[in-house]
């Protein structure tokens, strides 16, 4: 049967995000003939195109003064607006920071079930089903939404991104929707630097503990991820121990990453990190204890003290 799909585009420093477009695709896998609609709040360029070619049959725009900035009072009114004008059968957003603020909120105004964090997502004897994560990424578990409205976050990496196609054209909406002055009003947005890369959508991730010893250790790090377009992320055992910045800690109390290669130096594998990374498509480890429980989920393993392996790696991508 086929499904109309709601999509909510984030956009970031003018573009769009990558997890959206990512989102989108997703919608295409359960719309079949139905049409999917991307909205998308403030566009600072014009989006429509490429909306189209990852899978927007309509592009819904709201612009207003209110969303300038992120506001959960403003978007969840805004986009709660688009859902009701819209009524489509399926609404689907990024697990991001924005996706977990929003999701919960516009679900319990519109009283709407939320299926979050979902991995994969498919029909089967036309039903759609979604795929996430349970205690702490060790088990996965099949869900249907039986009953309403379908409302899903996808975890950004999950879905392979896949251009439709181009030529492809999409309709555009302007959507004049009501937006309260939020409570909260948000003087400036400073964004700490903290690597060119997004840890979300890094498709390298390197990654230092506590063997890294101290903050001139992460600067190897960075050089090392620096050699093939690389982030770089850490345990919270090293961001406790002051090396580097908490935003770049991974794990159940950090960010949930999924690479396309993970590459942990001097991190011994604590539960609480394995939940941020082991659904990593490769991972590598590099730990001088044989024993480490890292090794237990690596794909590769390299026993040796990171700072003379690395450089080693180095200088052989170097030459390669
Ligand atoms: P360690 O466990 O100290 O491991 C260091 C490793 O480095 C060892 O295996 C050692 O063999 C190796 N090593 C040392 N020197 C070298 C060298 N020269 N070369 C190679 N290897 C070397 N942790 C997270 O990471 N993310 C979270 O989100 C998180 N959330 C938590 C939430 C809660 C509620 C709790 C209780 C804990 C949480 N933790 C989290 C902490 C977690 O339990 C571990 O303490 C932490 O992950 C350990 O960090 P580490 O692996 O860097 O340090």
């Amino acid at each position: 049967m086929s499904k109309n799909v709601l999509v909510f585009v984030e956009a970031r420093e003018g573009g769009v995000r990558k997890v959206s477009l990512e989102v989108l695709n997703a919608a295409r896998k359960i719309a079949q003939d139905g049409v999917v609609i991307a909205a998308i709040f403030n566009p600072e360029v014009d989006s429509v195109e490429p909306l189209a070619h990852y899978g927007a049959d309509k592009v819904v725009t709201v612009n207003h003064p209110n969303l300038a900035i992120y506001t959960t009072d403003a978007y969840v009114q805004a986009f709660s607006e688009v859902v009701k004008e819209f009524n489509p059968d399926a609404i689907l957003m990024g697990h991001t920071s924005v996706g977990k603020d929003m999701a919960p909120r516009v679900a319990s105004r519109l009283e709407l079930g939320l299926v979050s964090d979902c991995t994969d997502l498919g029909l089967s004897e036309n039903e759609v089903f979604f795929v996430r994560p349970i205690y702490s990424g060790k088990a996965f578990q099949k869900r249907k939404v039986i009953d309403g409205k379908i409302f899903a976050t996808i975890r950004p990496n999950n879905i392979p991104l896949d251009f439709v196609k181009t030529g492809r054209s999409a309709e555009r909406i302007e959507y004049q929707a009501q937006v309260d002055p939020p409570r909260t009003h948000v003087k400036e947005v400073l964004r700490k630097v903290t690597g060119s890369i997004d840890l979300n959508e890094a498709k390298i991730i390197v990654s230092g503990g506590r063997g890294v010893k101290n903050a001139e250790g992460f600067r190897l790090l960075d050089k090392f991820a620096e050699l093939f377009g690389g982030a770089v992320g850490a345990s919270r055992g090293a961001c406790d121990a002051g090396m580097c910045d908490y935003a770049l800690q991974i794990g159940q109390t950090g960010k949930v990453v999924t690479p396309e290669l993970y590459i942990a130096c001097g991190i011994s594998g604590a539960i609480q990190h394995l939940a941020g990374m082991s659904n990593s498509k490769i991972i590598v480890a590099i730990n001088k204890d044989p024993e480490a429980p890292i090794f237990q989920v690596a794909d590769y393993g390299i026993v040796g003290d990171l700072f003379e392996v690395i450089p080693l790696l180095m200088e052989e991508i170097r030459e390669s």
